[in-house]
């Protein structure tokens, strides 16, 4: 991974009193220091890559602590790797990406509530739900509820999150039990700071080990009949409340008074959006003085029934404040109330939508709608007047884009990826559209024009299993794109070894840049060595160990090509013969070629540092010849490449826009590859910028 996390590796090393500065999932790995993690784990994802990403480029800061930093090839890795801390003193963290991340760790997420644990542990869930988000919109909650796990959502401001993480650890030690912090987009990349303390060295280490297994052999730790059924007893008779009078006595949750006889009940993710909606009503200032009182909710599971009745008490009504289905929240509050005979009228969900997220907007709704019935005294006009600039706002907005075009998402300028689907596009027009099975990671946007490519998306590395229904009901054969981080993921066993198992057919296309790209370009098993990488044009990808090739001729692939990427031609006649030959079986083609960004990432500040030292500098461009450019823009629908677009047409006798290629083309030449396979109109030149020429370069090449 190229991008260097150099600063925020200082920021690990702040001590007692110090400020740290930064985003809220930079302070989450400052706050694990801070609590003596012996081992930290994880699966990347947006939005909490970085914390992975900053531990892995600070391994060796982490070694003179004695922490030990993995990255898992799976949520299921990482959620297994917490073990670790069921028979140890050992406090432990991981993180991933929920709901996607989570699924993938349920089997031994189940496992470890179920033995229970001894250090704490700690998961660290980026709750990728709402505006941005990027995955199934589920709630990773049910999983708190199902497997008796507790769940903390902290109020999105950075001494609240650290504080969290290291109660975090104290309630998993106090109640036997891991705990999961759900950190919103927004809670992950919120900015502030914090005082730091001194970083704790843990007592169990890389650097103070283990004498050997428990001295007693404790049949009860393992999750195994019949330790199992005892265990599930435990949750709820003893772990459960353990963690609720943790939650009491250290003050977990707060409150927040007001003047009003109404209140709020808001999980603390929501906190910032609803002092923001109050401010708009004319019911709170800008330090957060509310007149309604609100009970924050940094633990959403469990709850503690003696906070919510005290909180009711005194109330006519309150209004609870739970984003997303279905509302859990809701349900055991109106339990506890009932059973308690509470007299304060119970809203929620009748009040504010039930699926996606509690913007401002959603909640400055849901409140004027709840105070209207209970505090009809209480002016919101201001909240009213927003409202109505908001919807003026959308109205005008939406005038003016009725008029642009659609601007989808789009593979970076140069990627390897592109010119795949422009072959797949190419051979198309002779056999027919397929069916294609998509997979997660980058290739996705071939699913947005001009590919249209993609009919269904099952999960990651899934692809190639998401076609095995299709396959045997299909006079074509399926097709199914997968990259290389999907690949490791998922992808080998659940859909190559199942193929292979099941005698199937198809065609499998792994996109091998290098890295999984999609989440920040982390290594993988078949990443470029370093040495690889220095290859200044080219394909570097094509160095490394071809340990993808190795690993399904190993499994028993027999049709198998590997093929650049960029040459769209070898491309094209290998997917057609993978689509029409009469051989059975899985058709495996590795399309390779390094990921465009992760390259551009690693050659610019060469090249920037070649200039600055008077070094002879060649940069390939391609270009347009405008005056035969026919205007029918074949290339731009074959390619999508951002910097491939239109201009104006300089002939005065030409009224169609003529294609060109504007500053930002970084040369990989698929321009003229599509040109050539596609038989495009002859008018893309390759050209070479040359900086710091040589004399040579200035005898050959005089200036007119
Ligand atoms: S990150 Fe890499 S693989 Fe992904 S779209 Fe960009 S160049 Fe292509
Ligand atoms: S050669 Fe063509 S496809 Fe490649 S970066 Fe340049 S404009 Fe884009």
């Amino acid at each position: 991974m190229e991008r260097q996390f150099t600063k925020e590796i200082e920021s690990l090393r702040l001590g007692e009193g110090e400020t740290f500065h930064g985003e809220g999932i930079l302070a989450v790995t400052k706050a694990l220091l801070q609590s003596g993690v012996s081992y930290v784990g994880g699966y990347q994802g947006a939005p909490v890559s970085h914390l992975l990403d900053v531990m892995v480029q600070a391994r060796d800061y982490l070694d003179e602590l004695g922490v030990h930093v993995e990255a898992c090839t799976s949520e299921a890795s990482a959620a297994a790797m917490l073990g670790a801390s069921i028979n140890y003193p050992a406090r432990g963290a991981v993180t991933w990406k929920s709901i996607v991340g989570t699924n993938v760790a349920a089997d031994a997420l189940s496992y470890l509530a179920s033995a229970g644990v001894m250090g704490g542990t700690l998961i660290v869930l980026g709750e990728d739900y709402g505006e941005g988000g990027v995955v199934a919109q589920e709630r990773s909650h049910a999983y708190a509820l199902k497997s008796l796990m507790w769940l903390l959502d902290p109020r999105p401001n950075l001494a609240t999150i650290v504080e969290m993480v290291e109660r975090g650890f104290e309630l998993s030690e106090a109640s036997n039990t891991p705990v999961m912090m759900e950190l919103r987009i927004r809670a992950c990349h919120v900015r502030g700071s914090f005082t730091s303390k001194e970083n704790r060295a843990p007592a169990v280490s890389t650097r103070h080990k283990l004498d050997g297994p428990p001295k007693e052999f404790i049949y009860d730790r393992l999750a195994h009949p019949p330790a199992t059924f005892r265990q599930e007893k435990l949750k709820s008779d003893v772990r459960l409340p353990a963690a609720r009078k943790f939650i009491r006595e250290r003050g977990l949750n707060e409150v927040f008074p007001g003047t009003e006889n109404v209140g709020v009940i808001v999980q603390g993710g929501l906190y910032n959006g609803l002092q923001r909606a109050l401010g708009t009503l004319g019911l709170a200032d800008q330090f957060g003085a509310s007149r309604i009182p609100v009970l924050a909710l940094n633990v959403v599971y469990p709850l503690v029934p003696e906070e919510v009745i005290e909180f009711s008490k005194n109330k006519t009504a309150v209004l609870v404040l739970e984003e997303g289905q279905p509302e859990f929240i809701e349900h055991e509050i109106a339990a506890f109330l009932r059973r308690a005979d509470a007299p304060a009228k119970l809203h929620g969900k009748d009040c504010l939508h039930m699926a996606g997220e509690y913007n401002v907007e959603a909640l400055v709704r849901g409140l004027q709608k709840f105070l209207g019935q209970h505090a009809p005294h209480l002016d919101t006009s201001s909240g009213t007047q927003w409202l109505n600039a908001v919807e003026s706002t959308k109205k005008q907005a939406s005038a003016l884009m009725s008029g642009l075009p659609v601007r989808p998402p789009t593979f970076c300028v140069g990627c390897p990826e592109r010119p795949v689907f422009s072959a797949m596009k190419l051979v198309a027009q002779d056999i027919g559209r397929p069916h294609v099975s998509m997979d997660v990671g980058c290739h996705a946007f071939a699913s947005f024009e001009p590919f249209s490519q993609g009919n269904t998306l099952l999960g990651y590395g899934m692809s190639l299993a998401a076609a095995a229904g299709v396959a045997p009901m299909s006079a074509k054969r399926p097709v199914a794109v997968m990259g290389d981080g999907g690949f490791w993921h998922n992808g080998l066993l659940s859909g190559v070894a199942s193929n292979l198992l099941n005698k199937g057919d198809g065609v499998l296309i792994i996109m091998k840049n290098g890295y999984a790209s999609a989440t920040g370009t982390q290594e993988l098993i078949s990443s470029p060595p370093e040495e690889a990488r220095m290859v200044a044009v080219g394909n570097s990808a094509a160095d490394a160990d071809r340990t993808i090739e190795n690993t399904l001729q190993g499994l028993g692939v027999k049709w198998l090509r590997t093929v650049d990427n960029y040459d769209v031609g070898t491309m094209a006649r290998t997917y057609r013969e993978a689509m029409t030959t009469p051989q059975k079986g899985l058709k495996v083609i590795v399309a390779e070629g390094e990921c465009q960004l992760e390259r551009q990432r690693r050659l610019r500040p060469q090249v920037a540092k070649n200039l600055s030292e008077g070094k002879r500098t060649v940069r390939v461009k391609y270009g347009v010849d405008e005056d035969t450019c026919t205007g029918d823009h074949s290339c731009i629908r074959l390619s999508g490449c951002p910097t491939l677009t239109v201009k104006d047409n300089p002939d005065p006798l030409r009224r169609d826009p003529v294609a060109t290629v504007i500053d930002g083309c970084v040369g990989c030449g698929l321009c003229g590859e599509n040109a050539h396979a596609a038989v495009l109109c002859p008018s893309f030149y390759r050209a070479e910028v040359i900086q710091n020429p040589s004399v040579w370069d200035k005898l050959l090449h005089p200036i007119a």
